[in-house]
């Protein structure tokens, strides 16, 4: 077993969408990034990477390279699952924490689940997705940007233990 740890923090600007696990969420403003600016899937594929002792996302897909540009995050987390697979590493689970202070994450949750566990090809109860406000302080708080934490177990091995 391996286990990694990510996390990033963009930006939240007008005029460019929100997206989180893949979902396009209703919002005046969105996270500025190279790529589609998927906070928490950049901190799943940091964790993944991470495990896998594969370094960092930059280091994969450095946002210096048009390739990227406007990418679709749960893309590079596939292609991050794959890196690993390549090592005969499978994921276990992933667990995440989204901060934001608003808007709401909750009616999001379960398709952000989905959307991971789609990109890993997992079944939906190995991704945990949960959120938390930072009580108004700091950055976060402030409206500035949000940011994302998450983990990811590895095992050596096709498939991980019984779900
Ligand atoms: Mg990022």
């Amino acid at each position: 077993m391996r286990s990694g740890i990510g996390f990033d923090f963009h930006r939240l600007v007008e005029g460019r969408p929100l997206v989180l696990g893949g979902v396009h969420i209703p919002c005046s403003r969105g996270l500025l990034g190279h790529s589609d600016a998927d906070a928490l899937i950049h901190a799943v594929c940091d964790a993944l990477l991470g495990a896998a002792g594969l370094g960092d996302i930059g280091l994969h897909f450095p946002d210096t390279d048009p390739r990227f540009q406007g990418a679709s995050s749960l893309r590079l987390l596939a292609t991050c699952r794959g890196l690993a697979a390549e090592r005969g590493l499978t994921v276990v689970n992933v667990d995440a924490v989204i901060l934001a202070e608003a808007p709401r994450m909750a009616p999001y949750r379960l398709l952000m689940q989905t959307n991971i566990a789609g990109a890993l090809d997992l079944p939906a109860d190995r991704v945990n997705i949960k959120a938390t406000t930072m009580e108004a302080c700091g950055p976060v708080g402030r409206g500035e940007g949000i940011g994302a934490m998450a983990t990811v177990l590895l095992t050596a091995g096709e498939q991980g233990p019984a779900a």
